[in-house]
C-alpha cells in the first residue's frame, strides 16, 4: 500500500530505501518475507536488533505471557528487578541498571548521570559517532568529521563537543581547552560510521585521559553490547567504564534498552541529584524479553559465530567486483561493513572511501539473489546465531555472484 498518512513511508530514516517501496511481512530466525511473500536471508536483522535471529521462539513466548499478564503496571513488577539482575551478571562492576525504551534514551540518561555525578556540563562524544537522534547527541545531524576540521574551531553545542577519533592528541587537547568536561561517550568501534576499528591503545588512552581528569567513561554499546561475547565488548577489549549503554541485542527485537553503572555512579538517582522517567520504561514486556534473551545468550557458542562471522568476510573478501576492484571488511565477527577497495582507519578515510551508488546497487544486487543487506555505504552485515552454515554458504554465493555485476 502506498504510504499517504505515514510521513515519508517510514517512521525512522535509517529505514529509507531510495526510489522504491519494500516491505516486510514477517520475520523469522535468519529469514524475512516481503509482502509477496519473497524468502531473504536478512543481515539488517532490525539493525542488529537481535543476536539471536528474528523471533526466537522461547523470547516471543517470554514477551506473550508478559503481554497477557497485562503490559503496563504503575509499580514495580515481578520481572523488572530479574531482569536487572540478569544484566548486571554480565557486567562486571556496573552492577547498577535502569532501563529505557530506547538507545537513545539510554545515552541521554547515561551522560546525565555522567553531569549529576561530576557536576559538570560537557561531555565528549566522537565526530560521526550515532550515540542517538536527540538533538543534543546527534549534533544537529550526525555530528559530522567535516564540521571538525582543526582543534582551534572544535564543534560544541552547549552540552557535548566534538573529539575525532582515535586521534590521542585531539582527546588531550579537549580537556586541555575546558574544565567542564563530565564524561566521554564511545562505541568500543564506530559501527555507524562504518565500523571503524580502535586503534591499538585508543580506547585504554581514552579512559586515562578521563581518569586523570575526574571525568567518566561511559562505553555505548547499544549496537556492541553482547556481540563479541554475552556482556560488554569494553570489557572484552580491557575496558573498564564507569557507566554503558545498551539495546538491541539484549531484547531480541523488543523495545529495550538500559544504562548500567558502578554503584557510586548510579547513587545520583537515587539521592536526588538526578532523575529518570518513563511511562513504558522497564515495562513487564521488555524486561521478560530481557530475561529470556540472556538465558538463551549464555548457552549460545560465541566463538563458533564469530568464526562463521570471520570465514564470511574471508569469502566476501576473496571476491571482486565486475571492474576487477577488491572487496574489503571492517569490523568484528558478527558485525561489519563492506568496503570496495579500502578498509579506512577513521572517518576522513571512511568518507573518502564511501561509494553510496556501490551500496545502493550491492543491495539490489544481493536481494534479487534472495539476500537482504542494508543499502547505506556505512551499512552493516550483522550475523546472528541463526545463521548457520546453509545461510553463510548461500550468502557467501550470492556476494560473489552479486559484486560480479557491479562495476564500483
Ligand atoms: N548508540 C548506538 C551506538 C547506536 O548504534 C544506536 C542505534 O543504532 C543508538 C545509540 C540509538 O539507539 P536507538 O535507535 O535504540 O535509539
Amino acid at each position: 500500500m502506498a504510504a499517504t498518512h505515514l510521513v515519508g513511508g517510514i517512521s525512522s530514516a535509517g529505514r529509507s530505501l531510495p526510489g522504491e517501496a519494500f516491505s516486510v511481512q514477517r520475520a523469522a530466525g535468519p529469514y524475512l518475507w516481503d509482502t509477496d511473500n519473497r524468502r531473504y536471508i536478512d543481515t539488517a536483522l532490525g539493525f542488529g536488533g537481535t543476536i539471536l535471529g528474528h523471533a526466537p521462539p522461547t523470547v516471543i513466548e517470554a514477551a506473550q505471557r508478559a503481554l497477557r499478564d497485562g503490559p503496563l503496571p504503575a509499580f514495580a513488577h515481578r520481572s523488572e528487578e530479574a531482569a536487572a539482575a540478569a544484566l548486571a551478571a554480565h557486567a562486571g562492576a556496573l552492577t547498577r541498571v535502569v532501563f529505557t525504551n530506547s538507545g537513545s534514551e539510554a545515552v541521554h540518561l547515561a551522560c546525565r548521570i555522567a553531569r549529576a555525578c561530576t557536576g559538570r556540563s560537557r561531555v565528549v562524544k566522537m565526530a560521526a559517532g550515532y550515540d542517538g537522534w536527540y538533538d543534543d547527541q546527534a549534533f544537529g545531524n550526525a555530528g559530522s568529521m567535516e564540521a571538525h576540521p582543526a582543534a582551534n574551531h572544535r564543534p560544541d553545542n552547549g552540552s557535548m563537543v566534538l573529539a575525532r577519533f582515535n586521534d590521542l592528541a585531539d582527546a588531550e587537547a579537549v580537556f586541555a581547552e575546558r574544565t567542564d568536561i563530565a564524561g566521554i561517550i564511545v562505541e568500543p568501534m564506530m559501527a555507524n560510521a562504518g565500523c571503524i576499528m580502535p586503534a591499538p591503545g585508543y580506547l585504554e588512552h581514552l579512559q586515562t585521559l578521563a581518569r586523570r581528569h575526574g571525568a567518566l567513561l561511559i562505553a555505548d554499546e547499544v549496537l556492541m553490547g553482547f556481540r563479541l561475547h554475552a556482556g560488554l565488548t569494553s570489557h572484552r577489549l580491557g575496558l573498564d567504564p564507569d557507566l554503558a549503554t545498551v539495546g538491541k541485542a539484549i531484547g531480541s527485537g523488543m523495545a529495550v534498552a538500559a544504562v548500567l553503572g558502578r554503584l557510586d555512579v548510579m547513587r545520583v538517582l537515587e539521592d536526588g541529584r538526578a532523575n529518570r522517567a518513563g511511562t513504558y520504561s522497564g515495562n513487564p514486556v521488555a524486561c521478560a524479553a530481557v530475561n529470556a534473551t540472556l538465558a538463551e545468550l549464555d548457552q549460545q557458542d560465541y566463538p563458533a559465530l564469530l568464526a562463521r562471522g570471520d570465514a564470511l568476510r574471508s569469502r566476501f573478501a576473496a571476491c571482486h567486483t565486475g571492474s576487477a576492484v577488491e572487496i574489503e571488511t571492517s569490523g568484528y565477527g558478527t558485525v561489519f561493513t563492506i568496503w570496495p577497495g579500502a578498509r579506512p582507519t577513521n572517518y576522513t578515510e571512511a568518507l573518502a572511501f564511501a561509494q553510496p551508488t556501490f551500496s545502493l546497487e550491492l543491495h539490489h544486487a544481493m536481494r534479487a539473489r534472495g539476500v537482504i543487506v542494508m543499502p547505506q555505504c556505512f551499512g552493516r552485515v550483522y550475523m546472528s546465531f541463526s545463521h548457520g552454515p546453509e545461510e553463510i554458504d548461500a550468502l557467501a554465493a550470492a556476494f560473489q555472484a552479486a559484486v560480479a555485476v557491479l562495476p564500483s
